[in-house]
Parts: C-alpha cells; structure tokens; sequence
C-alpha cells in the first residue's frame, strides 16, 4: 500500500515509522525545513517524552476524551513507548511525577532517533512541502495536494498536522481545514495549559513570585469547577502561571471571564478552625508586635502590603488590637484569595490546543475517519488533550500506533 503522512512532528514521524515496518511504501511530507520543530522545545528542551503510568493513572491525566483514547492506550501505553525509543538506541531514565525523558536530557536525541529509523526503513521523507488538500474519490482518501499544485496519489492519507499553538514550529491548523473540507466536526481550538491573565492592579509587582503547597480554584455560578492539588505557583505581573495553574488552564478554557472566579488556597494543610487557632497562638507570641510582622509570618514578604491593603488593616496596627472579625477576614482570604480572571494567555503561548477533529466522527481503534475511508486522524489535530507530565506526547504515540494497526 501507498501511504502519505501530512506533518513531520511527534505523530506523523512515529506512524511513519510503524506503518513501514509493515513493509508499506510510506511518504512523510513536512512543510518545515526540518522535522520535529515542537520536539526540540519539549520539555524545556529535554523531552518529557511519556510518563511511566499507565492505564488508569494514565488516563486520570487526560483532559478530555479519556474514553476515547483508552483502547489505543491499553494497545500501545508508555510501557511501549520506552522500549520503542530504547530500541532505537535512545536510553531513558524516569524521574519525578513519573516523567520519562531520555537520559541525554536532549529532545534531539529523540528526533535524531527518528530520522535515522526513517532513513533505514526508506520512508521518502520529503521537507519543505506543504500539503493544501487531501484528495477524495469516491468517499476514500486517494491523494494530497501540494502547495504549486502537484497531486500525489496514493491508497491512505494520515493527518499528523498538530494544533495552533506556537505557529512557528509549523502547528498552524491545517488539519482542521482538511478534517473540515471532509465534512468532519471541529471542536473549536483554544488554549490549554496556557498562563492566567489578571485584572488585579495590585497583582502586578509581584513578577517573579514563586509560591510553593498552594492550591488554586476555580468557580463558576457557585460550583467548583476545578481544584487543583497542592503544588507551585508563580505571579508573572501579567497574571499567574507555573504547574498548577498551566493545569487549571485546561479545565477553564471555555468559560467567559464573567462567569469565572479564581482564587488562591495560601494554606491548604489547615481548615478555617485550624488556621485561626494558628494566627491566635501567633498573635500570643507576637504580643504588641505590628500586623506586618504577623503576615511576614504566613506569608512572602511580597504579599504582606498586598493583603494589609486588601483587609483594609494599617499594617502599623498592633496584632493584640486585631478584633475577632479582623482575624476571621484574614482566615477566609488567606484560604480563598479572590483573583480577577481576564481570561487566558494568547493561544500561541498555549503549551497544547484543547478542541480539534471531533472524535465522535473518528473510529478509536484505527483512528480512521467515520466519513472518508483510508483518511486517519492521529496526534493533536484530535480534540484530546491532557496535563503536563509526558501524556501529550503519548498521546501522539498512541494515535500514531492504532493507526498503524489499520495497515
Ligand atoms: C513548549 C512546549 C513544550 C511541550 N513539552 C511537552 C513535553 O515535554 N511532553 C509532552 O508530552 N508534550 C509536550 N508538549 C506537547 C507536544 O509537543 C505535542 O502534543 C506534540 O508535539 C503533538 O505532536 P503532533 O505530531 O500531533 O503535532 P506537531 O508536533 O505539532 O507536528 C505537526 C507537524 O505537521 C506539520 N504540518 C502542519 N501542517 C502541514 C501541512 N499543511 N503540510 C505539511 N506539514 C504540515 C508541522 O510543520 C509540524 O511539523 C509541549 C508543547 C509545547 C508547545
């Protein structure tokens, strides 16, 4: 069989590769002069290339459409994923959050692994080409367009095309137009694990700040949407961003701003109760001493100004002068520090796109099209996303791995 695969990014190169082990022809078109563009910025340039869970504690990562991938996770998990890249020669070593990357800590080494397997299996990869239209005959998949007009022919088409966030690797949704253009569904791209904006004024000096065992929240009309676990903050003076809100991202991403209200857990270990029994043994200690000094105590020194203000308390006032109340609005912001949500970063800075090629019109099991035969869907360009921590990419594998199985 001939088979061509648009896009040479994580996805189309691994279903390259698996597809001519089968003894097919394959040929990867890549619009960039080179392959893997996002790869090489993966993970701060190391490649966070899987996580070590698997089924369950894999799938619990996954933002939305879990059921979706389950079956081509249970085929091809991460367990297979190391071994792949391990037979090709790249070592890997499993670190924290059970985070697989290779222990080179170079996301060319994953590249590299690839194009040499590549070259060994002859796929005819061919760079600086840009494909403008899947060709469809008959309500089957029989060939590309190129940018200038030449067609290639062939038996199947894969589209491996990835999302829209950070354009300049070449993630710049076309394969939403070729899904389109074949009467597919698309579930509307936004940003995912992406930076929070902020409207708050006095927010905005505080670039930089790092905050450790906080918890975020999110909640709309009442309910919670979304509670993050305890973890890492940082401000940016734009807004907030780091692990736990890149996460909170995800689950928030299309919500308007109006009906969004966010908050800060500053210390999640203690209840209400607990937190004012602390702050009055505190104040015992602290005797005559100033409000400051009690705030230096539960806080970065950086937010000290930042919550006198908001309690509306001179920062001079002697602690054993606070009144019940006083303490009692300092517990309740303390736990729940309101932010004023502006809605989120550009979606080009966006680590992964939520939305894409609506699944419900893509088979699981081959990721072929419901609607055109021999067009399959893998990577990105699906509407599946997931949390930080390698499962994206394995993501990318699996897809590109169940669609192999059709060949
Ligand atoms: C900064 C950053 C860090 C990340 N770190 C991690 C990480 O450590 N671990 C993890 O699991 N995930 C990470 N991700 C997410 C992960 O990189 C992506 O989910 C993954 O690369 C998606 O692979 P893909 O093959 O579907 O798409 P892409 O990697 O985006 O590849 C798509 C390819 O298709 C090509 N293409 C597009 N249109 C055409 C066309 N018309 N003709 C020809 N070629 C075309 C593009 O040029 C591109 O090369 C990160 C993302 C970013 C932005």
């Amino acid at each position: 069989m001939k088979v061509v695969v648009v896009g040479g990014g994580a996805s189309g190169c691994f279903a390259s590769l698996l597809i001519a082990e089968k003894g097919h022809e394959v040929i990867l078109l890549e619009k960039n002069e080179k392959l893997g563009k996002k790869l090489y910025i993966t993970g701060k340039g190391r490649c966070n290339l899987t996580n070590a869970a698997t089924g369950n504690a894999f799938l619990n990562n996954v933002v939305n459409n879990a059921k979706f991938i389950m079956s081509s996770e249970i085929r091809f998990n991460s367990a297979d994923t190391r071994a792949y890249f391990e037979n090709l020669g790249v070592p890997l070593k499993v670190e924290r959050g059970e985070r697989v990357f290779p222990i080179s800590d170079k996301a060319s080494d994953i590249t590299r692994a690839m194009e040499k397997g590549l070259k060994e299996l002859r796929v005819d990869v061919r760079l600086n080409t840009k494909v403008t239209s899947i060709n469809i005959n008959d309500g089957q998949a029989c060939g590309v367009t190129l940018e200038g007009g030449n067609v290639i022919d062939c038996d199947a088409v894969v589209v491996a095309t990835g999302g829209i966030t950070y354009k300049l690797t070449g993630s710049t949704g076309d394969g939403y137009k070729f899904a389109k253009a074949a009467g597919h569904k698309i579930i509307e791209p936004v940003g995912g694990l992406s930076a929070v904006l902020l409207n708050d004024k006095d927010l905005k000096n505080l670039s930089g700040l790092s905050l450790k065992n906080v918890v975020v929240k999110a909640t709309s009309n009442g309910k919670l949407v979304y509670q993050s676990p305890i973890g890492e903050m940082l401000f940016t003076g734009q807004g907030i961003s780091g692990p736990i809100v890149l996460s909170l991202s995800s689950y928030i991403n299309r919500i308007l701003p109006q009906n969004l209200v966010l908050s800060i857990d500053f210390k999640p270990a203690l209840d209400e109760f607990a937190l004012f029994q602390r702050i009055t043994r505190d104040i015992t200690e602290l005797k005559s001493k100033q409000f400051s000094s009690l705030l230096s105590g539960l806080l970065p020194q950086a937010l000290v100004d930042v919550f006198a203000k908001r309690l509306n308390i001179l920062k001079t006032k002697k602690v054993n002068q606070l009144s019940h109340e006083e303490r009692e609005a300092l517990v309740k912001m303390l736990k729940n520090f309101t932010l004023d949500y502006k809605g989120l970063d550009d979606v080009d800075r966006a680590v992964i796109t939520s939305g894409g090629v609506c699944v419900k019109e893509i088979k699981p099991k081959s990721m072929e099209s419901k609607l055109v035969k021999r067009l399959y869907f893998i990577g990105e360009v699906l509407d599946v996303d997931a949390l930080t921590g390698g499962f994206n990419l394995q993501i990318a594998f699996s897809t590109a791995a169940a669609c192999a199985s059709d060949f």
